[in-house]
């Protein structure tokens, strides 16, 4: 457990925000230590969540976690505390983002609950739209949450519908549960992947020697030297133990949605998700907006780290050489979930500064992934402009954000973003543009051609797998 002293204060409930996670779990059948490929499979991650991380492991009779505020080394930074997790062949990690209001340890993942047939962990990447409807149904019999997290509502649910098989308890409490979901599970004895029915966020399996591997982006596997074998499919739980690997596969709608901005933004450029490479897709993206938006400029610049690919794409495509137009400090996170509006400010300045040598009297095509806020792209602008930059027409490698999204990414409310309030004249007026271009939608879905799925396009269109309002208060009766 954490040596750090534990000040915690319980938020009430409509301070919780949404959150984005990575998970991984591993279960050697040869009976080999995982910490260590979970931690560097964790570490793979960190891209999914910099707030919390934390790993337990099983040794067949007991389960041990450690799970802290901050990164993957700082949770772990003794080799000690990964050393004292024991030598577990079985064994599941998280890392987490959220906002201000859920920031607290309490709230970090695996969740490690004690139910009838022993310890169980567990660890969610997405968001149910139901969760705070079901808790409340639960509090009022007298059950207790220790915690903010929907997390906490499965784990509930799961111990509730528990007989001798946690297979069929998922299976009811999948059946209670709506939302985004991908999770892994780990009982004393077995690993548990399961990936919600609409396949909202991603979830693969992989192997390496004896074990399986499961994670929410393949560059996990390739941290370890694992193989990728597939992706989880929508609606499917996957079980390893002693007897091996079964999948169980559960009832789905027709179409599944991936959700379109782990393409855009959120997921690692060298992870493949359903089939679709997604340094491809930002490539694509790339390309197919120099197409629409044909500026004349001198150089095409990409906002590091997560547009670069699609820069790249757009200088492919015009013939615009690419240069670096801005420096990233390398060790300053995502500064997007800063809590106010003035240390966001500052934080885009510490993370980016514009590199005046190359942008200097030059018309400057600065391309970005999305535009939220706008705080990102306002102080960018004004950095080449101050550079000597001549010209800056802002390139967007995705349509305007209009709506939050339920699922898992962390958008912000609708009266937040600027592309829900504003045109596209007026955004551009906003943040000092001379030109400002975004992807159009039918472009995007061309990005991801060759998938293997249907994909959720809500925070772009309101079109989401599952009406919040109609599934917000859903609830079979429990008994
Ligand atoms: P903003 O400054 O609010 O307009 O945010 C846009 C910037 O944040 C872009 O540079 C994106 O790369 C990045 N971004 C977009 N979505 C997210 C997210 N959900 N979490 C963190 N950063 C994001």
């Amino acid at each position: 457990m954490s040596t750090r002293p534990c000040f915690e204060w319980i938020k009430p409930r409509h301070d919780r925000m949404p959150e984005e996670c990575g998970v991984v779990g591993m279960y050697d059948a040869g009976g080999a230590p995982v910490s260590e490929a979970l931690y560097y499979g964790l570490y793979a991650l960190q891209h999914r969540g910099q707030e919390s991380a934390g790993i337990a492991l099983s040794d067949g009779r007991g389960i041990r976690y450690h799970k802290a505020m901050g990164l993957v080394t700082e949770c772990f930074s003794e080799g000690a505390t990964l050393k004292n997790l024991g030598n577990g062949s079985i064994g599941i990690g998280h890392v987490r983002y959220s906002t201000a209001g859920s920031s607290q340890v309490v709230n970090a993942q695996p969740l490690v609950v004690r139910y009838k047939n022993g310890t169980m962990a567990l660890a969610h990447n997405g968001n149910l739209i139901n969760a705070q409807h079901i808790r409340g149904i639960l509090e009022r019999r007298g059950v207790i949450s220790q915690t903010a997290l929907d997390t906490e509502v499965i784990a509930n649910l799961i111990a509730r519908f528990s007989g001798d098989d946690i297979v069929g308890a998922i299976r009811r409490t999948m059946e209670y549960i709506r939302g985004a979901y991908s999770l892994v599970i780990m009982t004393e004895t077995q690993l548990i992947g399961v990936r919600d029915p609409g396949g909202v966020r991603p979830l693969a399996l992989g192997r390496l020697g004896d074990a399986y591997m499961i994670a929410s982006e393949s560059c996990a596997f390739d941290a370890v030297g694992a193989d990728f074998i597939r992706d989880l499919r929508p609606g499917e739980i996957v079980v390893v133990d002693r007897s091996g690997l079964r999948s169980i596969q559960t009832e789905t709608p027709p179409q599944s949605h991936l959700c379109i901005f782990e393409f855009v933004y959120f997921a690692r450029t060298d992870s493949v998700i359903d089939g679709v490479s997604v340094y491809q897709a930002r490539e694509n993206a790339g390309r197919l907006l120099a197409r629409s938006a044909g500026v004349e400029a001198d150089m095409v610049s990409g906002v590091p780290d997560s547009a670069i690919t699609a820069a790249i794409g757009y200088s492919k495509e015009s013939g615009i050489p690419y240069g670096e137009g801005l420096a990233k400090n390398r060790y300053v996170g995502r500064t997007f979930i800063q809590p106010q509006q003035s240390r966001r400010e500052t934080g885009v300045r510490i993370k980016l500064n514009a590199l005046r040598k190359n942008v200097q009297g030059k018309r400057v095509v600065l391309v970005d992934d999305s535009i939220v806020r706008g705080t990102t792209s306002r102080k960018i602008v004004e950095m080449l402009r101050c550079a000597g930059a001549r010209e800056v027409h802002m390139l967007i490698s995705s349509p305007p954000v209009v709506y939050p999204c339920f699922f898992g990414i962390d958008t912000p409310d609708r009266e937040q973003l600027i592309g829900a309030r504003n045109s596209v004249e007026q955004i551009r007026a906003k943040i000092g543009a001379d030109t400002l271009c975004y992807l159009p939608i039918e472009d995007l879905l061309k990005t991801v051609d060759g998938a293997v799925c249907g994909f959720c396009q809500g925070c772009f269109n309101s079109e989401y797998p599952l009406d919040p309002d109609a599934f917000r208060e859903f609830c079979p009766p429990l008994e």
